[in-house]
């Protein structure tokens, strides 16, 4: 049983794909727009778009302190693409006024798999569950990480493996979409955690 309701923070991106993949699930969902929304979730979902705008976004919506807070008390969380971005501890080829919440020890390179017309689809081996679609799109490459990120998936671009799941205690970072193909592994595998 999961604890409700999961939150999709609903300033920009993917949000719609995200609510219907756990709504599907059976889940309470709330799309997060307001801080009183965002103190009653038991999970978040921060989903793929533009970090950037997400990010000035959650400072005008008044949440970045809240939400950096709830994240310091190790509210679950899972950031997709622009997600994970806002959830590593360095940007590398960011906007050079922007932040992120430094949860995941991981250091992200902006569209590090190449731009918008390098986006692709593959498969990506995940530990524990198998293969699921992975589509990357502008996606950041971590590039680094720190020994309590756990990999639970990597993909190799031709220039080596680098994780494109990760996991450090509540919080989840993912380089690809799972919320744009057919499976739900990856959300349930989250769920699993709150
Ligand atoms: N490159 C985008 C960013 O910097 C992320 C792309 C995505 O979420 N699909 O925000």
């Amino acid at each position: 049983m999961v604890a409700a309701p999961v939150g999709v923070l609903a300033l920009q991106g993917d949000v719609r794909e995200h609510v219907a993949v756990l709504s599907g699930l059976g889940v309470e969902v709330v799309a997060v727009r307001t801080e009183q929304q965002l103190a009653a979730v038991a999970g978040l979902v921060i989903p793929g778009g533009e970090s950037t705008t997400i990010a000035r976004l959650l400072e005008t919506s008044g949440m970045r302190t809240l939400l950096s807070e709830r994240l310091r008390d190790g509210l679950p969380v899972l950031g997709t693409c622009a997600g994970l971005i806002l959830l590593s501890r360095s940007i590398v080829d960011g906007r050079d006024d922007q932040w992120s919440f430094a949860t995941i020890d991981v250091d992200v390179r902006r569209n590090g798999f190449g731009r918008q017309i390098a986006s692709f689809e593959t498969t990506v081996d995940v530990d524990g569950v198998g293969e699921v679609p992975g589509v990357f799109i502008r996606a950041p490459k971590i590039e680094s990480w720190s020994e309590s990120v756990t990999v639970l998936a990597t993909h190799d671009h031709g220039t080596g493996p680098t994780p494109v799941l990760v996991r450090q205690g509540a919080a989840w970072g993912c380089s690809f979409h799972p919320e744009l193909t057919d499976s739900s592994a990856i959300h349930e595998l989250f769920l699993a955690t709150i």
